[in-house]
């Protein structure tokens, strides 16, 4: 009789309660169904009900569903002030979920209102700034990403973005995030960007393997010795993934960010239990549990095991 009642509100008291760390944190896709709401009654015109920008708890929805419903989250998002409302929630929301350090990432876009790329950039920035003036107790930073359809011209102009903000914001802007729909472009078009902004002292986590049949475009990637890899989905799988790439990966001691509901949610995983977690895990790699996106608070960010941790020191160098 008592379990039921019991267990339940301890161990959401006990989740929200321990210090954690998010490394995989999408802007867009950390939005809240609060903030999407209010960002709707900013525009009505635009006739977008919030449930077109969400997927329900039970359900999912497919990896081209997914990069569809952030189309939608764009067009809510046009203006400074829309970036500069949804990264001080964002944010706000993360802190009140125990998270003590975080990483958010997001692509610098420009609208028809008037938003530059370097608008978008400078908002997340104040939205960073703001919250820590109004002391909410988070340590935030910032990766700028590539979209991958943008193709490799404009992985160039991001770079130079880049570039210029990680000079600039004393530790805010820390590196450099390839993400996108991965079924879009080659590895190979976007080596020259990644590897100025290596050169530059841009940290790289790219997103890789995160669908099957990909073993050239990964060795490609990883050839640039990302800093940390994310999802790496079908490294270790019989769908394109080889002893190779996991070796490679295990003898350069890369660090994953792994993304358990979201990569369930978008089905590019069948199962939490068929998660590649557990290959991850049973030889000790260095890894990472991230929420990414599209879940908007039901999965737990865990501090995994300190070891884990001192993996990602070059994120973590303030917090440990
Ligand atoms: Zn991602």
């Amino acid at each position: 009789m008592m379990e039921a009642e019991e267990q339940q509100p301890w161990k959401t008291t006990f989740y929200s309660e321990l210090p954690k760390v998010e490394l995989h944190a999408h802007l867009n896709g950390s939005i809240s169904s609060n903030t999407i709401k209010k960002l709707i009654a900013k525009k009505p015109g635009l006739k977008i009900h919030y449930q077109m920008t969400m997927i329900d708890k039970g359900k999912k929805r497919t990896l081209e569903e997914c990069f569809q419903m952030f189309q939608i989250i764009h067009q809510l998002t046009t203006g400074p002030e829309d970036i500069l409302m949804v990264t001080k929630d964002v944010i706000k929301e993360f802190a009140d979920d125990g998270v003590k350090y975080l990483e958010l990432r997001s692509t610098p876009r420009e609208s028809a209102t008037g938003m530059t790329k370097k608008t978008y950039v400078e908002s997340v920035l104040e939205g960073i700034k703001q919250s820590k003036q109004e002391n909410i107790d988070i340590d935030v930073r910032y990766l700028i990403s590539v979209d991958r359809r943008g193709g490799p011209s404009v992985a160039k102009e991001t770079v130079k973005l880049a570039e210029e903000f990680f000079l600039s914001t004393e530790d805010t802007v820390l590196g450099l995030d390839l993400s996108g729909d991965p079924t879009v472009g080659q590895a190979k078009d976007f080596l020259e960007p990644l590897l100025e902004a290596k050169k530059s002292g841009l940290k790289l986590a790219l997103h890789l393997s995160e669908i099957p049949n990909q073993k050239k475009e990964t060795q490609v990637l990883l050839d640039l010795l990302p800093d940390r890899i994310g999802h790496g989905t079908f490294l270790n799988s019989l769908e394109g993934g080889s002893l190779d790439l996991v070796d490679f990966v295990r003898q350069h001691q890369i660090p994953l960010e792994l993304c358990l509901t979201s990569n369930v949610k978008s089905q590019t995983v069948p199962s939490y239990k068929q998660h590649h977690f557990g290959f991850w895990y049973s030889i000790l790699h260095p890894a990472v549990i991230c929420v990414r996106c599209f879940v908007v608070r039901p999965m737990i960010r865990v501090f995994l095991q300190h070891t884990f941790l001192k993996s990602t020191s070059w994120q973590l160098k303030h917090f440990i």
